[in-house]
């Protein structure tokens, strides 16, 4: 007889994206003329960089070829990727990561989702509350997570982020094994500056703590005190695992590429106290489970950071920040409190005195015909707060901001 993870029957139904659907489709319904402006979606929409396509296109002929041909790749990336990044990411910017520190994969989601594989089941573990939920629920499907009660899992720690303390988590006062950090964030645009982040990683040595820290959206940070990487804080080499994306950076959410780094001197304990080199184990992980990225995924990442590309990725990006600033600066003249956006291509706002996140929601959706992201969705701390994205078409943009200001279609 074949038994169930019954960790899996633990977690409840997604329920923040289908339900948002299940309104929207309920009010379009009632009104098919309505022209619905969706600014709740984490996905990109411009096309690929010109000089990614390009290097698909030859990727895919050398392909056709018997010299050209490519079967399965090495588990943890071609080295002419691992080389690239290394040189453009770390190395220009002073930080020591080598090759073999880098493993190349499909994307962000998976990483943070399977790096738990090589922790212990009884770690203790502590995430931002807002939060992206890929972390809370692959530690629930891992069984640490406890059970659910009044939206919290009972053995996790969490750490809330408001206005109140500026979207800073507060040091846990608690023992935390492991703790999930992403900045700049997702949900609430908000970053940590180069001091705040020192905080975390002199905690986290001191109390022999793993950081995983989520890069994904490093690539929007535009202020100078706000790191990109968090191995520019002296010892995160010591502490942390980071997880990169070529997602949002390059529009890749369709062609699927991350990376993750694993540096040689961040290690976890055995049960006898002997100290165990985490890249050893992510290693072995990949080897196993994972079969490498496709070849000319890898070539169209490489692209991403040549001299045509860089400019492309740039000015992609530029167009993103510059929808987020039209709407910051059109919810501030409508009165509203916004966060984020500056950094990060998420606006955080505070839905208006009254208002549940989901009330918000409605009204916005029924009133103005714009589509966003109960706060309340990402953890119990989002109650009272909403997200709208700068992920969307420029002229929709300034639509949805217009009619924000005027408060009515
Ligand atoms: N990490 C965060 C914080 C995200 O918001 C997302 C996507 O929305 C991801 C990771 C997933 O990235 P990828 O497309 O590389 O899987």
């Amino acid at each position: 007889m074949a038994l169930v993870n019954e960790n899996y029957l633990k977690l409840p139904e997604s329920y923040l994206f289908s339900e948002i659907a299940r309104r929207v489709k309920v009010y379009k319904e009632e009104h098919p003329e309505a022209n619905i402006i969706r600014m709740g979606i984490g996905d990109v929409t411009l096309p690929l960089p010109k000089a990614v396509i390009s290097a698909l296109h030859d990727a895919v002929e050398e392909m056709g070829t018997k010299e050209g041909f490519r079967g399965y790749g090495p588990e943890q990336g071609y080295e002419f990727l691992r080389k690239t990044i290394v040189e453009n990411e770390f190395k220009s910017k002073g930080i020591n990561i080598k090759e073999d520190e880098i493993f190349v994969s499909d994307g962000a989601k998976s990483d943070t989702g399977n790096i738990g594989d090589i922790l212990g089941k009884n770690n203790i573990i502590a995430v931002t509350d807002p939060v992206y939920p890929v972390y809370v629920d692959t530690n629930v499907m891992a069984g640490r997570a406890g059970e659910l009660v009044e939206g919290k899992w009972s053995e996790m720690v969490y750490l809330p982020c408001t206005k109140e303390n500026g979207f800073v988590p507060a040091l846990p006062q608690s023992k935390v094994d492991v703790v999930y950090l992403c900045y700049p964030n997702n949900p609430t645009g908000t970053t940590l500056t180069r001091e705040e982040m020192k905080v975390w990683v002199d905690w986290a040595l001191k109390n022999d703590v793993l950081i995983l820290f989520d890069a994904a959206y490093e690539a929007f940070i535009s202020e100078d005190d706000v790191p990109h990487s968090i191995y520019e804080i002296e010892g995160a080499d010591k502490c942390a695992i980071e997880f990169r994306s070529f997602s949002k950076t390059a529009g890749f959410t369709g062609l699927r590429c991350g990376y993750t780094v694993v540096p040689h001197a961040v290690t976890a304990k055995k049960e006898n106290g002997e100290r165990v080199e985490l890249n050893r184990l992510w290693n072995r992980r990949q080897c196993t489970k994972f079969n490498g990225t496709a070849y000319i995924i890898q070539r169209a990442a490489e692209a991403v950071y040549s001299d045509e590309g860089k400019a492309q990725v740039r000015e992609m990006l530029s167009y993103y920040m510059q929808n987020a600033k039209v709407m910051k600066a059109a919810l501030e003249e409508a009165g509203y409190e916004v966060f984020g956006g500056i950094n990060a291509p998420y606006l955080w706002m505070k839905t208006p005195a009254g208002y549940t996140s989901w009330e918000f929601f409605d009204k916005l959706l029924t009133e103005l015909n714009i589509v966003g992201t109960p706060g309340v969705g990402f953890g119990p701390s989002g109650e009272g707060y909403f997200r709208l994205t700068a992920f969307g078409d420029k002229d929709q943009t300034v639509e949805a901001m217009e009619r924000i200001k005027r408060g009515t279609l």
